[in-house]
């Protein structure tokens, strides 16, 4: 075994680990990996299990998410290239429709075996608008595409996910965030939105305007309708410091709710059967700070990787475990990084992993992460995979996990192929006895029943839904199962 010839300095664990819990997450056209080969807007096929080819000969292609572990066979793929094609094809289909952005989620809300559209051609920053502190941008956009044109007009996104890799709607419609206990979700951002119903209707919405179409849609779980743009809220382009340092869990625990307030935004990494945490702080430079931008190095292995062996060569001797990671561990050497704050966000993820994430009251966190390390220890449970902790101030959008309430959300996380099943079996009650409400896009086994005690607007949404999609055309089966719609 050779972990302590490895050498781990804080940038392959916090970019291996930390940061880099993931992939080559760039994989195939984001969600719609024949598209370079889709000419036409619309590829069909026939309709029958696994069929391939097209009526035109071409094939459509299977549909698989980012971690491999959601396929399906659409039987029409379609990337339409504007409006007046997604408003032509919304109106003619046959079949059931589901949107896709980067398939960037575990849970399945986008496999069909209908059709299923990208709006991989609706991409780009359209309009600035520094008078209001907006920018309107095209829904399949990833977010790494949005960055640096908001940089040449003086403005940033207020806050991001840890990876950038997902399309914006995509990223809207399931309320995905970051870190910061100041900053909501890139959903409570938004204030307006484009979408196009059923009937092919073309609606605007925002806090004025579609009220309610607005409240819903700012986390729509691709049921309402096709999202063609986004305007969200921005700030003066700013720069941030990242810092990164090991730190005893204990104090990790103690000190996060001070650590929060202190900091822009706060993250730590909590490792099973270690006693240290690996803390992340983000806090805004004054624009002309030099770039400080350490080279990714992986010496050896990826830490992660090494973390696995550890993990199997030590599975009958949790002390033994628990030894050999502190070591490797507490040696995490500090470090700092100040780039343009959306190079800071964004982090590359090359283990494929699977995730499951509840939000909990934000004052419950560090007894819920104490409670799931304890539990891990006590069972066995066969995971190294270090556990991300992050705050989310609260927010008035209908279905968002941290609708009105300001949250923690923890995220405990295996490598793809690995038996997920034990390790999330264990630990969903303990969020659930803290009032959790998993993300809409990461592993869980909530249906409607739960939903409906843990969403106070679930019933408005429900009702907006059906007024701009009365037949189900935005519907499948998941959406269906967690909805409680037939
Ligand atoms: C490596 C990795 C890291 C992650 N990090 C974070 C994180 O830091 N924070 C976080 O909160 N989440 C995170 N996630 C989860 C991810 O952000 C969400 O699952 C997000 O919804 C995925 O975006 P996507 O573009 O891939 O959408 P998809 O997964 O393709 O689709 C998600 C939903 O959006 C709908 N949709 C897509 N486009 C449209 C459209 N134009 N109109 C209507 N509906 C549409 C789909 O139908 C579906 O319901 C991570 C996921 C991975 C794989």
């Amino acid at each position: 075994m050779k972990f302590n010839s490895v050498k781990i300095n804080r940038r392959t664990v916090i970019k291996s680990i930390g940061a880099s819990l993931g992939v080559a997450a760039t994989a195939s056209l984001y969600g719609c990996s024949d598209s370079s080969s889709v000419k036409p807007a619309v590829v069909t096929a026939e309709k029958k299990p696994l069929g391939i080819i097209g009526k035109d000969g071409r094939r459509v292609l299977p549909w698989s998410n980012w971690s491999g572990n959601l396929k399906a066979q659409p039987s029409i793929r379609a990337v339409p290239k504007n409006e007046q094609q997604l408003v032509d094809l919304i109106k003619n289909s046959k079949q059931t429709i589901r949107c896709v952005g980067a398939g960037h989620s575990w849970t399945p809300l986008v496999p069909t075996e209908d059709t299923l559209i990208s709006l991989a051609r609706f991409r780009g920053v359209k309009k600035v608008d520094s008078s209001t502190m907006e920018a309107e941008i095209g829904a399949g956009t990833l977010l790494s595409q949005i960055g640096e044109p908001l940089w040449q007009q003086g403005v940033s996104l207020r806050n991001m996910p840890d990876i950038d890799t997902q399309a914006l709607a995509g990223a809207i419609a399931t309320s995905t965030h970051g870190t910061g206990i100041g900053y909501g979700s890139l959903s409570s951002d938004v204030s307006k939105m484009t979408i196009v119903d059923a009937k092919g209707e073309v609606h605007n919405c925002s806090a004025t305007q579609n009220s309610e179409l607005y409240n819903a849609a700012r986390n729509n779980l691709g049921c309402l309708g096709v999202v063609t743009s986004a305007t969200l809220k921005v700030e003066k382009a700013y720069k941030l410091e990242e810092k990164s340092w090991v730190m005893p869990l204990e104090e990790a625990l103690e000190n996060a709710p001070e650590l929060v307030t202190k900091n822009r935004n706060l993250e730590f990494f909590a490792f099973p059967y270690a006693d240290y945490a690996v803390g992340l702080s983000l806090n805004e430079v004054p624009i002309t700070t030099p770039d400080v931008e350490e080279v990714q190095q992986l010496e050896g292995e990826n830490p992660l990787m090494t973390l696995r062996s550890l993990g199997d060569y030590t599975e009958s001797f949790s002390w033994l475990r628990s030894f050999m990671l502190n070591r490797a561990i507490s040696g995490i050497e500090p470090a700092t990084r100040v780039n343009k704050s959306y190079r800071i966000f964004g982090n590359i993820r090359d283990i494929r992993f699977t995730e499951m994430e509840y939000s909990i009251p934000a004052e419950s966190g560090p007894k819920c992460l104490k409670e799931i390390l304890d539990t891990i220890k006590k069972h066995n449970i066969d995971v190294i995979f270090p556990i991300e902790y992050r705050y989310v101030k609260g927010d008035d959008v209908w279905l968002s996990p941290f609708y009105k309430r300001d949250t923690c959300s923890i995220s405990c996380h295996n490598f793809h192929d690995r038996d997920y099943k034990k390790y999330f079996a264990a630990v969903e009650p303990i969020f659930l006895k803290y009032d959790g409400r998993p993300h809409w896009g990461k592993v869980h086994t909530l249906t409607a029943a739960e939903f409906s005690t843990k969403y106070s607007m679930l019933n408005e949404f429900l009702k907006v839904r059906k007024e701009y999609d009365p037949e189900g055309l935005f519907l499948n089966a998941h959406i269906k199962q967690i909805l409680g719609v037939s």
